[in-house]
Formats: structure tokens, sequence, C-alpha cells
């Protein structure tokens, strides 16, 4: 008797309790003193996640797309109470009423087929828009975040990569759209810094995959995996030895999460550094779907680099953050929103 007793007075106790922090909430809300954050970007695959991430964590968020990319599906189910959405151009000035406690830059094209297919669009929101964020952040008094790239190191002759590499970059290949325009964002966010001494976080996001990808977007995580879900072929690029190290979605937003609380003005590689050559990869959600695709191979595209794969320790120092999501757990996580996906499309055809 005494034992389901102790057990209902603890449930109806963490009922309480639960219930209180809601009412904190809600009353917080409408007195003005939430916390409140811009993010730019935020119906693409990290953008909306991070607008999850932070309304959890009782931030609220204003969320801005101009949907060149982004996906409405993506924000449908945030919470209109924490959530407000404005349909924008942020290469144009942006204005916020009201205070503003954070503003995440995550606006881009960031796939390689999207920013070689969009190259002037990608160079101009990583140039004006950032410029036009920073603004922002300057007249808020907020902390700015920059969504910027393992791209900025380029093909990289430093492996693994560090913060403090500068990188291999061809200014004028077809990937330098994204990277120079990441390298620009970098650069004029800490002049704003150094400037206007509002805090950076400049996040060098490398290889993420999960749930809320476009299934188009080209990457080799979607292809690989709607391939090998429909028996196609599946394709590998080159010979598939060059390497890139994937990182599950929700251990990525954990990381940058850390990192915008924290005071580190500067660049961290956030990723998952367990690296795995492409036709592994391939083998690998083969294996997993136990797919009857064949893997075939396909040029490689120009600049694409042959190795990849972050040095995490300063994020692993300063955030006491790293990845504990494994390659296949994060897979087997992902393959099920592709199947969901793919019946959608099937039912739209
Ligand atoms: N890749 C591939 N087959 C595909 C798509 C991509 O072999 O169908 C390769 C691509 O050439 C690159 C790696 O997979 O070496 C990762 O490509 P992704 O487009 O995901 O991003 P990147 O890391 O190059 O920015």
């Amino acid at each position: 008797v005494l034992i389901p007793l102790t057990s209902s007075v603890i449930l109806l106790l963490a009922s309480c309790l639960l219930l209180l922090l809601d009412i904190i909430r809600v009353r917080m809300f409408f007195r003005g003193d939430y916390m409140r954050a811009v993010i730019t970007g935020a119906a693409g695959f990290l953008g909306s996640h991070l607008c999850h991430k932070l309304i959890k964590e009782g931030i609220s968020v204003i969320g801005i797309d101009n949907f060149l990319t982004g996906n409405t599906e993506n924000i449908n189910d945030l919470p209109g109470e924490f959530f407000s959405f404005i349909k924008y151009d942020v290469t144009n000035y942006i204005h916020i009423p009201g205070k503003v406690d954070f503003v995440i830059h995550f606006a881009s094209p960031a796939s390689p087929i999207d920013y070689i297919k969009l190259p002037i669009q990608t160079l101009k929101v990583g140039s004006l828009g950032t410029h036009k964020a920073l603004g922002l952040a300057t007249a808020k008094k907020a902390v700015f975040m920059l969504a910027s790239s393992s791209e900025v190191y380029g093909d990289p002759k430093m492996h693994p990569q560090n913060e403090s590499y500068w990188g291999n970059v061809n200014t004028i290949g077809i990937r330098g759209v994204y990277d120079e325009a990441k390298r620009f964002s970098e650069a004029m966010t800490m002049a704003y810094h150094r400037v206007h001494k509002i805090p950076v976080r400049i996040a060098r996001i490398f290889n993420t995959y999960g749930p809320s990808m476009r299934i188009d977007d080209g990457r080799v995580v979607p292809n690989f995996i709607t391939q090998a879900l429909n028996n196609e072929d599946i394709t590998v690029f080159g010979d598939g030895t060059q390497t890139r190290s994937l990182c599950y979605v929700d251990d990525l937003i954990d990381g940058l999460y850390k990192f915008l609380l924290s005071d580190y003005n500067g660049p961290v590689n956030i990723g998952n550094s367990d690296e795995i050559s492409i036709l592994e990869l391939a083998e690998l959600i083969k294996k997993i779907t136990k797919s009857k695709s064949k893997i075939v191979f396909k040029n490689l595209p120009e600049d694409d680099p042959k190795v990849r794969k972050p040095d995490i320790s300063l994020a692993k120092e300063l955030l006491k953050w790293e990845p504990k999501i494994k390659l296949e757990d994060g897979l087997k996580r992902t393959i099920p929103y592709f199947e969901s996906r793919s019946k959608i499309q099937d039912i739209r055809n």
C-alpha cells in the first residue's frame, strides 16, 4: 500500500512543479521580460532545429526566412505564443521592434547543389545579410551568432582542422561563392566585435544530418538514404575515398546552444570527429536499409574537399560538449524521416 501511495505523491508533486514552471513562463512572457532571439534562416534545416531548442529552453523566437531553400513544414508546429515569423529577405535592412537578446544568423543556401545553383544569392546573404544581422545585434546590444562552416577551410592541407588553420580555398571556383561568403561573414563579425564591442559566437559547423533535411538538397546523406530506400543506384562521386565526419543534428544543436550561452568571442568548430570515407558511408546506409541498390561511381565535382574532420578540442574544453550519437544510431533515427517524406512525395506526384 505504501509504495503506490509514495509514487502517487511523487507524481502529484512533479505535476504541480511542471504546472508552476509553465505559469512562471507564461507570466514572464506577458510581462515582457522573456529572453528574445531573432533567427534568420528559421525555416531551414538547422535554423528550425534551433527554433525548437530555444523555445524548449524558455527563449521566445522571432524567425525570419524568405523560403529560398527553407520549408514552412519545419516551423509549422512551433507554439504561437513563443514563436512569431516574418517572411523576409535579410539582405535588406532588418527592423524588429522591442528588445532582442540574441541575433542568430543562419540564413544561406547550404548544400553544394543549392549554392552552386544560387551563387549570387549565396554571396549576398553571406555579405549583405551578415551586415544587416550584425547591425540589428549592435542596435539591440544583443549577442550575435554566425553559422559559419567547415568550408572556410576549403580543401584542407591540415588534418584534422583546428580553428587556427586559415584554409585553402579556390576563390573563383564553383564552391568559392559559399566558402568566401562564410569567410567574409567571419571577418565582418570580428570587425563588429572589435569596433562595436558586441559579443560574437562564430560556429564553424561541420557536416550535419538528421530529420528536416530537404530530401532533394543533394547532400550525401539525403541522397544515399533516398536512393537506398528506393533500391536505386547509390551515386558515389569520385572513387569514394574522400572523407567526411558526420554529426547528428541533436548533438550539433546542443553544442550550438552551449556556445551561444558561453562568453567566447571567436570561432569554434562544432561537429563530430568520427571520420568515414564516402564509400564506407554508402555501404553502411545500404546495410542499415537492407537495400538492393548497386553502388555506382560518378565524376567528382570540382574542388570537392578530399578530407574533412574537425578538431573539437576547443569545444570540449570551452563548452564541456562533445557529440554523443554514433553514426549508425543517428542514421537509424534519420531514415524513418526520409521514409515518411518519400511517401508524402509519392502521394503528391
Ligand atoms: N557525394 C557523393 N554522392 C552524392 C552526394 C555527395 O559521393 O550523391 C559526396 C560529395 O562528392 C562529397 C561528400 O559526398 O565528397 C559530401 O558531400 P555533401 O554534398 O554532403 O557536402 P560537402 O561535405 O561536400 O559540403
